[in-house]
């Protein structure tokens, strides 16, 4: 295959190229106004695409179509139909109506709803979602889809995801009018996400069950080199890895992802693969697609592809660092700081809109972020803190402070005056780089940190759209019928109160420094800890304003969305702990009653012989005792999570808090016991593969 990208990029995709060349003109167009302006698709049309759809797709390999959609369990779904259809004579046509593509009916009664559909009307139905392109994979066509039950509720990452990009547009176009533009007429929140991964051999995986079921190393003690050489970061990929990294690539183009960037991450075995942005909507598709094709190529290798937040206790977790902005359909990045005056004036209201939001709604980005996997790494020393800040770098700082102090900014020995007439050109490479701030500015968008690396990140962008939508309407709403000739000072005065009652989100400093936890109590910012602390605040009487004003969510919709979160949340603590139950009795206790057994062995010939048994008496000892904890530890964790199991189902947040507060502390003793343990055992009696086993092994 020609390595000129631009050849085969897309090749499985229908993409607008593909919809001109064989939809009639006018067919096209009307595509081309429900992409760009969200403007709905003439039914009569539906049937002449459903049939250009499956001409192409069958040319490329599809026999089936499945409506593809992002549930609330976490991955995506699909339910795949074959073209077939029977015609009399004992044969088969190759059928595909508008209907069938435009909406599906899968049962939708095994997928979480949050009571917000009862089972025993367990209809949902998926609608196609035209904005985002249909592709060909593994012998099917892909028909991205939202969602929603029967009284049309989301049940869904992607229809509310779609909701917040269009009440963001709205409220970004109320505020550009204000500023005099006449062209644009939609905004579209974007999102490059930087994914990142652990790539580890297969051999190793399969003998690890708590891998297996849970994702995650539930046991393993520290190596004794881990990663403060720091000599993994953008090294050198090694062949295996390479060779993955480029069958991924192309595997990735071929569906129309737009892989970009890869490099080793800080931690052994960690890499990150980056997309070039676009709409928040098809990235967000294409991250799903990214990790399921990261998932099954890796196989194709003999290694297994890691996407759990901490696979290993004590090496560097992984997240997936959400850049996020706005752009205009003229062109316009609007977190540009750009260089003319007028334009800057604009980029501060939007930014303040920013600032207040996250200010305003620090609840619900946390929530966004929010897992039993991500609790390892927000509030630990190598994510961003649980606390949610944001970090502006020198240059943004100093504007920000001139214009709050009415005074005039000095830059590199120029002196501006705020104001529209005289505003600084920011140079573009300005921000200083933070790495430990949850919300960076980063020159021309905002890197949002705390997400997982396995999240869906439909759901903090669809938080952060209608956050900021819902500043921009508080602006345009204060600021429309401000008379001209009022308006600069009017808009300065409002952006000074702004900046005034919410610089305490602004923070510049270590955030992973205990002095900023301390700091943030003293200015009042929230600090979740933990999936169960922050959750229930989903549903606090500001944030259903909010969410419902815009239509986001209803207020059924976010209770139900509260409830899914905390269910996950329970059940995934309840298989790790039942997965370490299992290991602890199967492998870890069997092996160190037969390795004490052997050095009692050894102490009794010994003795017999009259021989020193000291090393092997103080080495049964400790094996002895050690064992005694970690059995302890099994029957105590059996009953705490057979407590926390047995709560009222109808109290999802209870069951949570057993889980967090009686069943994690008691992993933590037994995980304590069991790796002690595994430092005083020689690895060949040790059952399964240690971390330095699977971290330095590929
Ligand atoms: P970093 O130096 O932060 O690791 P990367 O190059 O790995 O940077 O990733 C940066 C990501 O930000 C890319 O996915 C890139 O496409 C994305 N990005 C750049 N500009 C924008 C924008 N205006 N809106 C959203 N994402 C953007
Ligand atoms: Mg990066």
């Amino acid at each position: 295959m020609s390595k000129n990208v631009a050849d085969f990029f897309a090749c499985d995709v229908f993409n607008d190229e593909v919809m001109r060349a064989r939809l009639p003109k006018p067919v096209y167009k009307a595509m081309v106004q429900t992409r760009k302006k969200g403007i709905p698709l003439d039914p009569t049309y539906a049937d002449v695409v459903a049939n250009a759809i499956k001409d192409w797709a069958i040319e490329h390999g599809a026999t089936h179509y499945t409506h593809w959609f992002q549930p609330m369990t976490g991955s995506t779904a699909e339910k795949h139909d074959s073209f077939i259809s029977p015609t009399g004579n004992g044969m088969v046509i190759m059928n595909f109506s508008g209907n069938e593509l435009v909406k599906g009916e899968p049962d939708a009664s095994s997928f979480p709803s949050g009571g917000l559909r009862q089972t025993c009307s367990a209809r949902g139905y998926t609608a196609w979602d035209p904005t985002s392109y249909c592709f060909v994979k593994e012998g099917s066509l892909y028909i991205p889809a939202v969602f929603v039950s029967y009284t049309g509720e989301a049940l869904d990452k992607k229809t509310p995801l779609l909701r917040s990009m269009d009440a963001l547009s709205r409220q970004a176009i109320r505020i550009l009018r204000m500023f005099g533009n006449t062209t644009a007429t939609k905004v579209t929140s974007t999102v490059g996400p930087e994914q990142e991964y652990f790539l580890i051999d297969k051999k190793m995986y399969d003998q690890r069950e708590d891998l297996i079921m849970t994702g995650r190393t539930l046991f393993g003690a520290m190596p004794p080199k881990g990663q403060e050489l720091e000599d993994q970061y953008f090294a050198n990929l090694k062949p295996r890895i390479a060779a993955f990294m480029a069958d991924l690539d192309e595997a990735l183009w071929k569906v129309g992802v737009f892989a970009t960037t890869k490099h080793n991450e800080v931690a052994p075995a960690q890499h990150e693969m980056a997309p070039v942005f676009s709409t928040t909507n098809i990235s967000t598709d294409q991250n799903e697609l990214a990790m399921e094709v990261m998932e099954k190529l890796a196989l194709k290798h003999d290694l297994v592809c890691l996407l759990h937040e901490k696979p290993f206790a004590g090496v560097n977790g992984s997240g997936k660092h959400n850049n996020w902005s706005m752009s205009t359909d003229d062109g316009q990045n609007l977190l540009d700081p750009g260089s003319t005056p007028m334009e800057n004036m604009q980029f501060l209201t939007f930014l303040c809109a920013v600032i207040k939001g996250i200010d305003e709604y620090a609840d619900l980005l946390r929530i966004s972020a929010a897992s039993a996997g991500n609790d390892h790494r927000l509030g630990a020393n190598e994510a961003p803190p649980a606390i949610i800040s944001i970090f502006m770098g020198e240059e943004l700082q100093g504007v920000l402070d001139a214009l709050e102090a009415g005074a005039s900014y000095k830059s590199e020995s120029k002196v501006f005056e705020i104001g529209v007439d005289a505003l600084p050109s920011f140079p573009k490479d300005s921000t200083d780089r933070n790495r430990t701030s949850p919300f960076a500015f980063t020159g021309n968008r905002f890197e949002f940190r705390m997400v997982g690396s396995s999240d869906n990140i439909g759901c903090p962008n669809s938080l952060l759209n209608v956050i900021v939508a819902g500043e921009l309407c508080e602006i345009a709403d204060k600021m429309e019928n401000v008379p001209a000739e009022k308006f600069d000072e009017e808009l300065k005065k409002l952006l000074v109160s702004i900046i005034k009652e919410h610089k305490r989100v602004i923070f510049n400093g270590n955030g992973y420094s205990q002095e900023w936890v301390e700091e943030a109590e003293r200015r009042g910012l929230p600090n979740y800890r933990s999936t169960v602390d922050c959750v229930p605040h989903y549903s606090d009487p500001k944030n259903i304003a909010l969410l419902s004003k815009f239509g986001v969510f209803t207020e059924a919709e976010v209770k139900a969305r509260e409830e899914i979160l905390l269910d996950i949340y329970s059940k995934t603590i309840n298989i790790e702990a039942l997965t370490m139950i299992d290991m602890a009795k199967k492998k870890y206790i069997p092996a160190c009653l037969s390795y004490s057994k052997e050095l009692c062995d050894a102490i009794a010939v010994k003795t017999q012989l009259e021989i020193c048994a000291c090393v092997e008496k103080e080495l049964a000892n400790q094996v002895s005792n050690l064992t005694k904890k970690a059995y302890d530890a099994i029957s105590k964790l059996e009953e705490a999570t057979a407590a926390a199991a047995s709560k009222d189902e109808g109290n999802v947040l209870a069951m949570a808090q057993a889980y967090r507060f009686e069943v994690i502390p008691v992993m933590d003793e037994l995980r304590a016991a069991v790796d002690a343990l595994e430092v005083i055992t020689p690895s060949a009696k040790w059952p399964v593969p240690a971390y330095s086993d699977i971290i330095f092994n590929v």
